[in-house]
C-alpha cells in the first residue's frame, strides 16, 4: 500500500515527492545495511542472548565456554556484572514520587547555529535513564534573579539502552529562560531532571501506518518513536517523517533518519520543507501544507494510522488545532480535520 498511496494527484509537489524504493536509496549499500543491522541487533539485546546461551552450556566459567581460559574474576568467583547475569540495569528515572534529579552536565557539542548537544552524567555507572516510548523528562532552574523556577520538558535524543548518560538536543531561543539556561552551562555544571513523563505509550505495530508531522525541535519525540520502532525487528509500522524548518542547517538529526531511510526503504520516507530553501532544493518549500499530507498520508481509513504532531504553536493550530493542556489533547483542527482524519488518529506532544 506504501508505494501506490504515494501518488496522489498534488501537481506542485511532484518534484520532491519520491516512490519507496524497493531497494536501499544508496545504490543498494547492503554493507552499510547490514552493519545497521547487526548494530541494531546488539542494541535489541541479542548479543546478550547469544552469551547467555552460551553461558548456559555449563563449561566450568565463561571465559572457558567461549574458549578461552577463565579470567582472574572467574577464578576468584567474584559475580559477573548484573546485565551480565541477565539482571535489568538500574533506571535513574523511576517516576513516582522520586522528584528532581540532579545530574551533572558531561560535555557539550555545537551542531547547529542554535543548537546543541549537552550530554548528562546518570547518577549510578552502568544505568539506564530508565525512559520507555514516548516518555519525556522535564528540567527544572531557578536563576538567582528568577521569582520562580522555569520547568520544560526535553526528550532524549540518546537512546533508552544506553548506559551512564542521556544526551539532549536544544536549540536556543531568544529570551527563552531554559534554553539560555542550557546554552550558558559548562560542563560540571548541575541541572535537575524529573521523570520519566508519559507520553504516548508505544507498542509494536500497535499502528499499521505513523506520520511524524514536527517543526524545529519538535523532531526529537519523533526519533524517540522511530528509533523504538526500527530497532524493534518485531515491529513492522511504516513511518512518514514531514519535517518542517527555516533552512536547511536547521534540520535536525538528519544523518539518522537518512540511515533508517536507506536501511528501511519500503517503511520509512522523511519530507523536509523549508521556509527559506537554498537553491535547487529537491524537497518541499513554505510551509508543511494540507496539499503535501494529502500526498504523502494513507487515507483515514484506509489502514490503522495515528499522527503524532511537534512543534510550535503556530504549527499545531495549523495541522491539528491546538493542545489544551499536557493532560488535554483539545480539539482535532487544522489540516489533519479537514483531511478527514478523527481526533483519535491524532496526538500531540
Ligand atoms: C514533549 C516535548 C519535548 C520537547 N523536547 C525538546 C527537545 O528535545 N529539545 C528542545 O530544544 N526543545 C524541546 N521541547 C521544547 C522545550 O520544552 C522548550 O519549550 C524550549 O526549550 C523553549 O524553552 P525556553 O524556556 O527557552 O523558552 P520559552 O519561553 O518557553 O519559549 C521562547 C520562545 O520560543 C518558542 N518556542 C518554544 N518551544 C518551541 C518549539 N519547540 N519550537 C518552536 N518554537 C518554540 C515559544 O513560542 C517562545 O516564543 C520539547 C517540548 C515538548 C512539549
Amino acid at each position: 500500500m506504501f508505494a501506490q498511496r504515494f501518488f496522489r494527484p498534488a501537481t506542485a509537489l511532484r518534484s520532491h515527492v519520491r516512490r519507496y524504493a524497493t531497494e536501499p536509496s544508496n545504490g543498494g549499500n547492503i554493507g552499510t545495511s547490514a552493519a545497521i543491522g547487526v548494530a541494531m541487533l546488539a542494541a535489541a539485546g541479542y548479543g546478550g542472548y547469544y552469551y547467555k546461551s552460551m553461558k548456559s552450556r555449563k563449561v566450568g566459567h565463561e571465559s572457558e565456554a567461549a574458549g578461552m581460559p577463565a579470567s582472574k574474576n572467574e577464578e576468584k568467583n567474584i559475580p559477573a556484572k548484573p546485565e551480565d547475569a541477565g539482571v535489568k540495569p538500574m533506571m535513574a528515572f523511576k517516576g513516582g514520587d522520586q522528584g528532581f534529579i540532579s545530574l551533572v552536565l558531561e560535555s557539550v557539542e555545537e551542531i547547529n547555529h542554535n543548537t546543541k548537544k549537552f550530554r548528562f552524567h546518570l547518577p549510578e555507572e552502568d544505568s539506564v535513564s530508565g525512559l520507555h516510548v514516548a516518555s519525556a523528562l522535564i528540567t527544572k532552574h531557578k536563576g538567582p534573579e528568577m521569582e520562580k523556577p522555569v520547568i520544560r520538558p526535553y526528550t532524549p535524543v540518546s537512546d533508552e539502552d544506553t548506559k551512564s548518560y542521556i544526551d539532549l538536543l536544544v536549540k536556543k531561543y531568544p529570551d527563552g529562560p531554559m534554553s539560555e539556561h542550557l546554552h550558558s552551562m559548562n560542563p560540571g555544571q548541575r541541572l535537575d531532571f524529573k521523570g520519566p513523563i508519559p507520553k504516548y505509550p508505544w507498542e509494536a505495530n500497535k499502528h499499521e501506518h505513523i506520520a511524524l508531522i514536527a517543526g524545529g525541535t519538535g523532531i526529537t519525540p519523533m526519533y524517540q518513536l522511530a528509533r523504538a520502532i526500527f530497532k524493534n525487528p518485531e515491529d513492522k509500522t511504516k513511518v512518514t517523517l514531514v519535517y518542517g524548518n527555516l533552512t536547511e542547517q536547521d534540520i535536525l538529526l538528519k544523518k539518522e533518519f537518512e540511515e533508517l531511510e536507506n536501511t528501511y526503504p519500503q517503511r520509512f520516507r522523511a519530507f523536509y520543507v523549508l521556509d527559506h530553501p537554498p537553491e535547487g532544493w529537491q524537497h518541499g518549500s513554505g510551509y508543511i501544507t494540507k496539499d503535501l499530507l494529502k500526498t504523502v498520508l494513507p487515507e483515514p481509513k484506509e489502514v490503522n494510522f495515528k499522527a503524532f504532531v511537534c512543534g510550535p504553536a503556530p504549527m499545531y493550530k495549523a495541522i491539528s488545532g491546538v493542545k489544551k493542556s499536557p493532560s488535554d489533547q483539545g480539539e482535532l483542527g487544522g489540516i489533519l480535520k479537514e483531511l478527514g482524519y478523527s481526533k483519535e488518529q491524532v496526538y500531540k506532544f
